[in-house]
């Protein structure tokens, strides 16, 4: 038994199957996870000694790669100043003006721990604000834990959805809408049906969470006028996207082809911690201002804005916005996406690749996927055999087919060379069954 399969019995005793977040428990495609020892650049290496190159990121926050010097000294001084504090700091007030200066959507920013509490607080900040109890939010799509988003589909669009999760009573997922993404007529009919009701619609622009599904142009044009006529506010989950699609996130993108499109709130988290617990919810200021301690919606946190994540956060988000970095970051993820294509592709697999700056998604399908259906398509058994040749040979990937993929800039052209080569060796053994 090697030392990752030690651990991974030992976790099993102490912890809820091994793990902190399910994901990381490798149960869509079997086997034993990898314990993480150390990282450094664009590396893991796990409790055997064997290195991977990490294509996960933590999940998102690790966009300069691990161990960056600046960072870690950025940490370690504020380390010394003291862990928290729970009263204000400047440094709190820097990270939330550097925020305001990178998305221009947003007047004003509270800071808080995790993408959960940032996005059930965006909606609990649209309820409170519109006076409406009525939320739509697609299929595919994931915006954290909280209650009110575990949900699926009901059977028809005027039923309301089932809870996804033991532990969430039907009443309080029974003001959800669950749609399908990029279905502009089912919108309109939620729309006609109930719209006056609708507190706010929340979406992912660039879908991570069903691997990598953008919202069309014409869907996003339709969700942002739809709920403007209704009175019910647009908020763009930004968690993933924020600052890793490009600089100003994945809402940027869509206002250079939507004119003067932005949402009314916008959920942050990941890139914005630099991989310390940091996450962000913000809009304008007149919505904004309803908050506590102005307001009436209730918001709070001991450990929010805490002095070493936001230590961490601002010298992240200073060191993106060193010219050129995104086209840097898109330009080595797209060689990546093409590789594996070209490579996937000569062996006859069926194979369709996206990505956004240092984002990316590929599908052993041969067209990009629009929803969630069509992502659930994809052949299972398939993509863990890519996973785990790819694992053993050194490419860490995300352990499921409905996750996305993180280049980071400490990723070289040889690491996505090896990745390549690695990655042709496995299609081969796919195609030989
Ligand atoms: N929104 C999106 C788009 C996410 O990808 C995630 C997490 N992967 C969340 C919200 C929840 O963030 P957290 O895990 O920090 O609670």
């Amino acid at each position: 038994m090697n030392h990752n399969e030690t651990l991974f019995l030992r976790a099993q005793k102490s912890i809820p199957g091994g793990v902190n977040s399910p994901v990381r428990a490798f149960k869509a495609v079997g086997g034993t996870p990898a314990f993480i020892h150390k990282a450094q650049g664009a590396y893991l290496w796990d409790a055997d000694g064997q290195r991977y190159v990490d294509y996960i990121g933590s999940w998102g926050p690790m966009i300069l790669g691990h161990g960056h010097p600046e960072v870690l000294a950025a940490v370690s001084q504020a380390m010394q100043q003291g862990l928290s504090f729970g009263a204000p700091t400047e440094r709190e007030i820097e990270l939330a003006e550097e925020i305001i200066k990178l998305v221009p959507s947003m007047d004003m920013v509270r800071l808080v721990n995790s993408g959960t509490e940032a996005s059930m607080s965006a909606i609990r900040l649209a309820r409170g604000f519109t006076g409406r109890n009525k939320i739509i939010k697609f299929e595919g799509c994931y915006h954290g834990h909280a209650d009110s988003l575990l949900v699926k589909a009901g059977s028809g669009l005027a039923t309301f959805g089932h809870a996804t999760s033991a532990g969430v009573p039907q009443e309080v997922v029974q003001d959800t809408v669950v749609l399908e993404f990029n279905n502009v007529a089912q919108l309109q009919e939620a729309f006609a049906q109930f719209g006056t009701e609708v507190a706010c619609v929340i979406m992912e622009p660039i879908a991570g969470n069903m691997n990598f599904v953008r919202a069309s142009v014409p869907f996003m044009q339709a969700a942002r006028e739809l709920s403007q006529r209704a009175g019910a506010l647009l908020i763009i989950d930004e968690v993933m996207t924020g600052f890793r699609v490009a600089l100003g996130g994945a809402q940027s993108l869509y206002a250079q082809q939507i004119p003067g499109f932005a949402p009314d709130l916008t959920v942050l988290g990941k890139v914005i911690g630099g991989g310390m617990p940091l996450a962000a919810f913000g809009g304008p200021k007149h919505i904004m201002e309803q908050l506590a301690p102005l307001g009436p919606v209730y918001q709070a946190g001991t450990l929010s804005g805490n002095p070493v994540a936001t230590a961490c956060g601002l010298t992240t988000l200073r060191l993106i916005q060193e010219p050129g970095f995104h086209a840097a970051l898109g330009q080595r993820t797209q060689s990546l996406m093409r590789g594996l294509h070209q490579a996937a592709t000569q062996a006859g697999l069926p194979f369709s690749v996206d990505s956004e700056g240092g984002l990316f998604g590929f599908f052993l399908l041969p067209e990009l996927p629009s929803n969630y259906s069509q992502v659930m398509q994809t052949k299972g058994a398939l993509f863990n055999q890519l996973f785990h040749g790819l694992l053993q040979r050194g490419v860490y990937l995300a352990p499921a087919l409905y996750e996305a993929g993180f280049v980071s800039a400490a990723h070289t052209q040889e690491d996505i060379e090896h990745t390549i080569a690695a990655a042709t060796e496995v299609f081969a053994e796919m195609v030989a069954g």
